[in-house]
């Protein structure tokens, strides 16, 4: 069972929960990827690439805190290291133990970036 039956059944018995749910589209270009609440993912694969775009196209320093069979859980800052952006991202496998989904996502950072796109021109460039 793929995850647009799962959504398609899940519509027919008129679920509520599911008109929060958006399939994630592979075919997002890379630097408009970002996980969103409520997003579904075919595969762990497909999510954390998600991720990493979204990291990559943002500065970001994200890393994986956990990542097994229940869950996986996305942070925000320095690798085992006391950081205060709350960046959380929390994804469980859902239905099928295929497809996951964002079920929790505290999205505002209070990191500082590593880079930021403009950064680079700033007055003194500019004059
Ligand atoms: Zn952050």
């Amino acid at each position: 069972m793929t995850i647009y039956e799962v959504q398609a059944w899940l519509m027919r018995l008129g679920h509520n929960l599911m008109k929060k749910h958006i399939i994630h589209d592979p075919n997002t270009m890379w630097d408009k990827m970002e996980p969103k609440l409520g997003d579904v993912f075919e595969s762990i694969a497909q999510l954390k690439f998600c991720v990493q775009n979204y990291a990559v196209t943002n500065g970001y320093g994200l890393y994986y805190e956990k990542c097994d069979s229940k869950r996986l859980v996305v942070r925000c800052g320095k690798w085992k290291q006391v950081n205060d952006c709350p960046y959380r991202l929390y994804a469980g496998w859902m239905f099928n133990e295929k497809s996951l989904q964002v079920n929790t996502l505290e999205e505002n950072h209070k990191c500082s970036r590593k880079f930021k796109f403009g950064s680079m021109i700033t007055p003194e460039w500019i004059g």
